[in-house]
C-alpha cells in the first residue's frame, strides 16, 4: 500500500511539471488581463486543490501504516506471549514467515508438500499430508492436525496445527495459507495417559462399572458384560444394583461407603442367567479438586475359580477321605462359625456299637467300606441345611443348623437310628450295626464347639446305656460328668498316694466248709470321700486307662499278703485277682506279671486270674494264645461273671480254664424253679467241661444247700464273709486254721467295706 501510495504522489508531481512547463503556455501565460493568463490562474487553482487533496490522502495512508505496524506489533507480541507459533505460508513459492519460530523450523530443510515436512515425525507425515490435501479441495474448513514435531534439540513434541487457505488462484488452487502452531506435549501426556488407563479398563478380566454422582451407570468395560451376560445398553443410566440384594441392602452399603468411602465385600450375585457366582465387590468413590463427589468406580471380581482352587485345598485338610465327609477340622471351623453368628443348631453326636470288633474281624478295607456306604446313606437323610461329618474312625456328627425344634430333631435321630440299624450288605456278609445318638443343642448346651461335643458326648454314652437310642443332653448327665473327671482326678492322685487297698474274700469249699482260696477286691480310700466302690471307680478306671496300674497294684499286694500267709503257714491255697480287658490287652502281660512274682517271691502256682466273658470274646484266638501262656506257667485262670455274656460254648472249650463262676444273679434267681434249673445247666457244663465251679454272692443257707445239692463245690459270699481287710483276713486265717470248723466257716462283719 505505501508502495501504491509512493507512487501517486509522484505521478501528481510530474502532472503538476508538465502542465507548468507545456509550449502552449509560453512565457507569458503568468501575465495578468491576460485570457492566458485568467487560465493559467485556474490551473493554478486546480493543481494546488489537487495537490492538498493528495497530501491529506497521504498523511491519512501514513496513519493508517502506523496503526497496521502497531496492530503488528501487538499481534507478534501477543503470539509471542501465548507461546504459539504464527506461520504464513506462499504455497507457491514455497515460502513461508514464522513468527515466535518456537522449534526453529526455519533452521530445517524445507519439504516438497509441507514446509514442516523434515521436522515431523515420519510416522506422523501421511495423516498430516492427508489432512492438508483434504483442506486443499475444500473437504474441510480447516486445515487440523496434531503430530509430534522435532526441535533443533532434536526433541519431540506434540503439536496441534491448524490453518486455511487464505487465497487462491484463478483456477482455484491454494496460493496462500496461514495458521497457528501450538506445543501441547503436556495435553498429549495426560491424554497418552488416559488412554492407556482405558485400555488397561477395557483389557482388565475384571468388570468394572463407572457410576455417576447419583449412582447411575455412565460405562462400563467389556468384562462387566462377560461376567454378567447381556448388552451395554441395558446397564448405561440405570441406578446401581446387586442382583439379589434389596434396596435396603444398597441404602445401608451408600451409607457405609459415604462414612469410609471404600466399600468391599463378598457377595454371590446372579448373572443374566441366573447363574450364582461369588464375586468380591469393591465400590470407590471419585472426586473432583474441590473435594466433591463426582463418580463411583465399582470393581467386580469374579471369585470363581480362585473359590474353587481354595476350595479343592480346602478339601484336601477338610475332608475325610474314606467317606468324602467333612472331617473334625472343618466340624470345629464350621461350628465355631455358626457360634459366632448366634445361629441356633444341633449337634447330634454318634458312634456305631462294636465298629472295632467287625474291624478287627472282617479286615479294615471291609471296614472302610461299611463306613463309606453308611456315610452315603445318612447324608442323605440330612436336610440340605446340614452338614453331616466323620469326626475320626466310627464317630459322626450331624450339625442341624437353624433349628431348636425338638420335633425336627427327634425326627432326624430316629431316622438316623432307623438308618444305621438297616442291614449291611458286604461282599457276602450281611452286617448289622447299632448306634446310640447324643444331642445338644446351641446355645442351650454350651457356647463353644468343644463344650458342645464334650456334652453330645456325654449324652451318647447314656442312651448308649439304653441301647439303639437318643438322648437330649441335661445338667444331670454334666454332673456325672463332672463326678467322673473328679474320680479320674482322685485315681491319679490315689496311686501317687497309695489309697488302693487289697481285701479279701474267702472261698470256701460246701462240703469240708474249708477254706480254698480267696479273691482279691480292691478298695479305693480317699482321705476326703472316704470308700469310693468299685462299681463306681473301675469302669471310669478302664475307661481311662488307669485300670492298668490300678491293677498292677492290686496284683502287687495280693502276691505280697499271700506271700506273708504262706509263710507264716496260715494259707496254702490260690488268691483270684481280677484282671480287666485292658491289662488282659497288653502285649507284655505276662512279662509284667512274672516281674511281679518274682519280686514278692511267690510262685505262680498260688495265682489264679479272673477274667470275664467279654474280656475274652473281643479276640477269641488272640486270648486263646494269652491263657495258653499264662496257664503254662502254672497260673489258674477263672471265668468270671459266667452266663452275663455271650460266651459261646465252642469257645468255652477251647480255652484253658480251670474254673467258671457263676455270676450272682443266678445266685439270686435260685429261689425260683426256673432259676435253680439254669444253675443246673451251668453246672452240668462246667462239670461236662471239667472245669471248677465257684458260686459267687452266695449270702443265705437255702441257696447253700440248692448249691450242694447241684454238686457245686466252692462258694463265695456274705454267707461266709463279706471281703475283708489284710488284717482282718490275717484274724480270719488263723481262726480258720485254729478251728477248721465247717459251715458256717466263719462269720465276720467287715467293717468299712460293702
Ligand atoms: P466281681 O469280680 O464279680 O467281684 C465280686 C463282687 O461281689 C465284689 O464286689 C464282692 O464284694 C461282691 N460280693 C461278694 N459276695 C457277695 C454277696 O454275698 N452279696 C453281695 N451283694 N455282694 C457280694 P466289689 O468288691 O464291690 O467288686 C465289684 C466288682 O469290681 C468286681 O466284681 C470286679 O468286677 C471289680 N473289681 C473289684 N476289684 C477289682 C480289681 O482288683 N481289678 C479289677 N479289674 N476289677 C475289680
Ligand atoms: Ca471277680
Ligand atoms: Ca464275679
Amino acid at each position: 500500500m505505501m508502495l501504491i501510495t509512493r507512487i501517486k504522489i509522484r505521478e501528481i508531481i510530474l502532472i503538476f511539471a508538465l502542465i507548468a512547463n507545456s509550449p502552449a503556455y509560453g512565457s507569458n501565460v503568468f501575465m495578468p488581463g491576460n485570457v492566458l493568463f485568467s487560465i493559467s490562474i485556474i490551473a493554478l487553482t486546480v493543481t494546488f486543490l489537487a495537490l492538498a487533496f493528495v497530501l491529506f490522502k497521504y498523511l491519512q495512508q501514513q496513519k493508517k501504516f502506523a496503526q497496521l505496524m502497531l496492530s503488528e506489533q501487538r499481534l507478534k507480541s501477543t503470539v509471542e506471549g501465548s507461546g504459539d507459533t504464527l506461520w504464513d505460508w506462499n504455497i507457491r513459492s514455497g515460502e513461508i514467515i514464522r513468527i515466535n519460530d518456537k522449534f526453529n523450523m526455519a533452521d530445517a530443510p524445507k519439504g516438497k508438500i509441507f514446509p514442516n515436512q523434515h521436522c515431523i515425525h515420519p510416522q506422523d507425515i501421511p495423516m498430516v499430508e492427508r489432512l492438508l490435501r483434504e483442506h486443499f479441495a475444500e473437504k474441510t474448513a480447516f486445515f487440523e492436525a496434531s503430530y509430534r514435531i522435532r526441535n533443533s534439540l532434536k526433541e519431540w513434541h506434540w503439536v496441534l496445527d491448524k490453518g486455511k487457505v487464505i487465497e487462491k488462484d484463478e483456477n482455484l488452487n491454494p496460493v496462500r495459507m496461514t495458521g497457528i502452531v501450538r506445543d501441547i506435549s503436556h495435553l498429549k501426556t495426560t491424554e497418552e495417559r488416559l488412554n492407556l488407563f482405558a485400555k488397561c479398563v477395557e483389557s482388565l478380566s475384571d468388570a468394572i462399572a463407572i457410576y455417576d454422582a447419583q449412582f447411575r451407570l455412565v460405562d462400563l468395560n467389556p468384562s462387566y458384560l462377560t461376567l454378567f451376560g447381556g448388552i451395554r445398553e441395558q446397564y448405561l443410566h440405570k441406578p446401581f444394583t446387586l442382583p439379589g440384594y434389596d434396596a435396603r441392602y444398597i441404602e445401608e452399603l451408600k451409607l457405609a461407603l459415604k462414612e469410609t468411602e471404600h466399600w468391599q465385600e463378598e457377595l454371590k450375585l446372579s448373572n443374566v442367567s441366573n447363574v450364582m457366582l461369588p464375586i468380591e465387590v469393591t465400590i470407590d468413590e471419585i472426586k473432583n479438586n474441590h473435594g466433591q463427589i463426582t463418580n463411583y468406580v465399582v470393581v467386580f471380581s469374579d471369585l470363581t475359580e480362585r473359590k474353587k482352587a481354595e476350595s479343592q485345598l480346602h478339601d484336601l485338610s477338610n475332608r475325610d477321605r474314606t467317606t468324602g465327609l467333612p472331617n473334625r477340622n472343618l466340624f470345629f471351623t464350621n461350628l465355631k462359625k455358626l457360634g459366632q453368628q448366634g445361629t441356633h443348631h444341633a449337634l447330634l453326636v454318634f458312634d456305631l456299637d462294636n465298629f472295632k470288633k467287625i474291624n478287627d474281624s472282617l479286615g479294615h478295607q471291609l471296614g472302610d467300606s461299611l463306613l463309606a456306604k453308611l456315610a452315603m446313606r445318612l447324608n442323605k437323610l440330612a436336610r440340605q441345611q446340614d452338614t453331616f461329618y466323620r469326626l475320626g474312625g466310627d464317630e459322626f456328627a450331624l450339625v442341624m443348623s437353624g433349628t431348636n425344634d425338638i420335633h425336627t430333631i427327634t425326627k432326624t435321630a430316629k431316622q438316623f437310628l432307623a438308618a444305621i440299624a438297616t442291614p449291611f450288605k458286604m461282599a457276602s456278609h450281611e452286617l448289622v450295626i447299632t448306634s446310640s445318638v447324643g444331642i445338644v443343642l446351641f446355645p442351650e448346651d454350651g457356647n463353644t464347639p468343644e463344650i458342645l461335643l464334650k456334652n453330645a458326648d456325654t449324652a451318647m454314652y447314656h442312651a448308649k446305656q439304653k441301647g439303639n437310642h437318643y438322648l437330649f443332653f441335661n445338667d444331670g448327665m454334666n454332673e456325672q460328668a463332672v463326678k467322673r473327671l473328679q474320680i479320674e482326678n482322685l485315681m491319679r492322685y490315689g496311686l501317687k498316694e497309695d489309697h488302693f487297698v487289697v481285701y479279701y474274700q474267702p472261698k470256701m469249699d460246701i462240703k469240708s466248709g474249708t477254706l480254698v482260696g480267696m479273691e482279691a477286691l480292691v478298695r479305693f480310700i480317699t482321705p476326703k470321700k472316704g470308700i469310693i466302690p468299685p462299681n463306681v471307680f473301675i469302669p471310669i478306671a478302664e475307661e481311662t486307662g488307669q485300670i492298668i496300674e490300678i491293677g498292677e497294684v492290686v496284683l502287687d499286694k495280693a502276691c505280697r499278703d499271700v506271700k506273708t500267709w504262706i509263710d507264716a503257714g496260715l494259707f496254702d491255697g490260690r488268691v483270684a485277682v481280677n484282671l480287666s480287658a485292658k491289662q488282659f490287652s497288653l502285649p507284655d502281660l505276662t512279662t509284667r506279671i512274672d516281674v511281679i512274682l518274682q519280686k514278692n517271691q511267690l510262685p505262680s502256682y498260688f495265682l489264679e486270674l479272673e477274667i470275664t466273658e467279654g474280656t475274652v470274646m473281643d479276640d477269641p484266638q488272640e486270648a486263646i494264645a494269652i491263657m495258653r501262656s499264662l496257664s503254662a506257667r502254672g497260673i489258674h485262670l477263672a471265668m468270671d461273671d459266667f452266663g452275663t455274656g455271650y460266651s459261646s460254648l465252642a469257645y468255652l472249650k477251647q480255652f484253658p480254664l480251670n474254673t467258671l463262676k457263676v455270676d450272682k444273679a443266678f445266685i439270686d434267681d435260685m429261689n425260683s424253679e426256673r432259676g435253680r434249673n439254669m444253675v443246673d445247666s451251668i453246672v452240668t457244663i462246667a462239670h461236662n467241661l471239667e472245669l471248677h465251679v465257684v458260686a459267687e454272692g452266695v449270702e443265705s443257707a437255702d441257696q447253700l444247700s440248692y448249691l450242694e445239692a447241684l454238686n457245686c463245690q466252692t462258694i463265695q459270699g456274705y454267707y461266709y464273709s463279706k471281703p475283708l481287710s489284710y488284717e482282718e483276713f490275717t484274724l480270719f486265717l488263723r481262726n480258720h486254721h485254729a478251728k477248721k470248723v465247717t459251715r458256717p466257716a466263719f462269720k465276720v462283719v467287715a467293717n468299712g467295706n460293702d
